[in-house]
């Protein structure tokens, strides 16, 4: 077996982890391409550079035209708005995507793009969210269920049952139509220049440092201010590893039910 590889001097390549849906009758095939198999998680995985990725998209591209597959962190984005009914000022989050592999196209002519620091002077990052909680990694899930008022609720807007922040004091559900498209949204950076600052420097924003990159199924906003959540935000970085060795969290970590 091969050990994982890091840089540690320009031009040494570098191998990340990669989670794949493969099933079972395809298993050879996805053996044959490199991958392996983890026991513990039951699930086949690659070690290979991030250019590489886009010869898996047989599996990656399974679900979807256009994956998103995040690197280095994933994050919480967390801001204040008045509660439509009683009023009082409830905590909302949604969730954030920062550098990432983009994978799209029809899986016969896979494209592929690595989205990483290409915005001078900062990173970006997108505003997140999902509509069925079983698309955020259990851990991560379970971190923002105990610390938010965010679960499944019934949305009366769509009729049915929708992951949502729901009110911190009376429990109404905040809905989630607001995180992307109200302008007084108070999670979006879509807004006019000159109240960008200041919007964005009362959001705190709860960077988690990821050991594996993770293909997450999230519906993602794209906005032309996004490097401004980082820029004038309030960071500070979560660890949801639990190895005092490591403070990046595996997805053997994220994705243990326990
Ligand atoms: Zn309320």
């Amino acid at each position: 077996m091969f050990a994982r590889q890091f840089v540690t001097w320009i031009g040494e390549i570098i191998e990340m982890r990669l989670y794949l849906n493969v099933p079972y009758e395809e298993k050879d095939e996805a053996k044959a391409l490199g991958a392996r198999w983890n026991a513990k998680v039951k699930k086949w995985y690659i070690d290979a550079e991030r250019e590489k990725y886009v010869r898996f998209s047989k599996w990656i591209l399974r679900d979807t035209d256009d994956a998103v597959i995040a690197t280095e962190y994933i994050h919480i984005i967390e801001g204040r708005q008045k509660c439509w009914k009683c009023g009082r000022s409830t905590r909302v989050i949604g969730l954030g995507i920062g550098e990432f592999v983009h994978i799209y196209g029809e899986t016969e002519d896979p494209q592929y793009e690595i989205v990483e620091d290409y915005v001078n002077p900062g990173e970006e990052l997108h505003l997140a969210w999902v509509e069925n909680e079983e698309d955020i990694p259990p851990r991560l899930l379970r971190y923002i269920k105990e610390n938010y008022s965010v679960k499944t609720g019934y949305s009366k807007t769509i009729g049915g049952k929708c992951f949502a922040n729901h009110c911190d004091y009376c429990g109404a559900l905040q809905g989630n139509w607001f995180l992307f498209n109200e302008p007084d949204s108070p999670l979006s950076s879509c807004v006019d220049g000159d109240k960008l600052a200041e919007k964005m420097s009362r959001v705190k924003i709860k960077g988690i440092p990821i050991e594996d990159d993770l293909q997450l199924d999230w519906n993602i906003g794209f906005c032309s201010n996004d490097y401004a959540y980082l820029k004038y935000g309030q960071f500070e970085e979560l660890v949801l590893s639990t190895d005092p060795e490591n403070e990046y969290v595996t997805y053997e970590e994220l994705y243990s039910r326990r």
